[in-house]
């Protein structure tokens, strides 16, 4: 299949991620890679603003709380996705993925091809299908 670059804007090349990316907490909205697991603000300059300032931060409360969910949801298809190898898709029962606090309502897009509807996340597509009336999931990578 193919995939509508207007969502990305290109292509997506992998890079290794050691830490899951994370939102900065300065209200900025930016995502980044921390070097720490403590890190929680993109560089100083945000840290100093995520000290002095509040209103940014209110004022892009929700775009902020979204974008968390819809990054959450990358970094839940991520670790699956990863654990297997050699494989082009992966197979996943709808309720792990929910318990490991995947939200079906957020996604970046959707395409359909031959009836089956595809949903995205920044690095993973997926859609859903049952096998034996247990509702399953296909991840595959963008
Ligand atoms: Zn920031």
């Amino acid at each position: 299949m193919t995939i509508d670059k207007r969502l990305t804007g290109g292509p997506i090349t992998p890079a290794p991620r050691p830490i899951a990316e994370r939102i900065c907490i300065c209200g900025c909205g930016h995502s980044f890679i921390p070097s720490r697991r403590d890190k929680v603000y993109l560089n100083n300059q945000h840290a100093n603003y995520g000290y002095n300032h509040g209103k940014r931060k209110s004022k892009n409360k929700n775009r902020i709380s979204v974008e968390k969910i819809l990054l959450k949801n990358d970094n839940v298809l991520n670790k699956h996705y990863k654990s297997e190898r050699n494989t082009k898709h992966v197979d996943r029962h709808y309720a792990i993925l929910k318990a490991d606090g995947f939200k079906f309502g957020y996604h970046i897009g959707k395409s359909e091809t031959d009836s089956i509807e595809y949903y995205y996340t920044y690095n993973y597509y997926y859609c859903i299908f049952f096998l034996d009336n247990i509702k399953m999931i296909k991840i595959f990578k963008r």
